[in-house]
């Protein structure tokens, strides 16, 4: 059943002139390419194909907008984690998440890590973006990859590394591991 039936996608922004309105709650969603970012924000919604948009060409380092229900936002963030990401590129999607950390609305940002990975450098950096007020939840995605020991024991690395910066937990977006628990989260930062 879809969780949020009227979800839709609102905007591709390329300038902070294109954000929606700075109204209502808003959700960022970050992560490494491929570490299961749209996955998951169709799991959330339950919206099979939803995040999809992010994916087509020329939209990548764009700021991805959609609409939960009137009032309730999430915004999908360029994926980092490339090298070959040219600078001019970079320099260019770095002033529009300055500027949507900025923003009245951000209540919060949801960081994808794929469980086998673990959080990296690259995440490190995401882990101080949010401003005083906005909280910070990390989804360690593909659970289903792994047996239980061996996800249980990612979450306890994790959770020592995040020490307290962060909320944690498993997550799967093929199997539904921490789906329940991940809505919930989602549910009371936007409400
Ligand atoms: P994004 O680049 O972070 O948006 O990643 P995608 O959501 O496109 O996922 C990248 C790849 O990982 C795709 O092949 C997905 O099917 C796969 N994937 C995403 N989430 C999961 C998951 O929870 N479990 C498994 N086994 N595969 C996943």
């Amino acid at each position: 059943m879809s969780r949020f039936p009227q979800a839709r996608f609102l905007v591709s922004a390329a300038a902070p002139g294109q954000f929606p309105p700075d109204l209502g709650a808003e959700l960022a969603f970050a992560g490494r390419s491929n570490a299961g970012k749209s996955s998951a924000i169709n799991a959330l919604v339950g919206r099979h194909g939803l995040a999809r948009t992010s994916k087509l060409p020329g939209r990548t380092r764009l700021l991805n907008f959609f609409e939960l229900t009137p009032g309730q936002r999430l915004v999908d963030l360029p994926g980092y984690g490339y090298a070959s990401a040219p600078e001019a590129e970079r320099s260019k999607w770095l002033p529009l998440i300055d500027a949507l950390k900025r923003r009245e609305c951000l209540r919060g940002l949801f960081l994808i890590v794929d469980v086998r990975r673990g959080v990296t450098a690259g995440d490190e950096g995401l882990l101080d973006w949010v401003a005083p007020g906005q909280r910070l939840h990390v989804l360690l995605t593909k659970a289903d990859k792994l047996g239980r020991g061996e996800a249980l024991k990612a979450l306890r690395t994790a959770t020592a590394q995040l020490a307290g910066r962060a909320s944690v937990q498993l997550f799967s977006s093929i199997d539904g591991t921490g789906l329940a628990e991940a809505q919930g989260v989602l549910r009371e930062w936007l409400g």
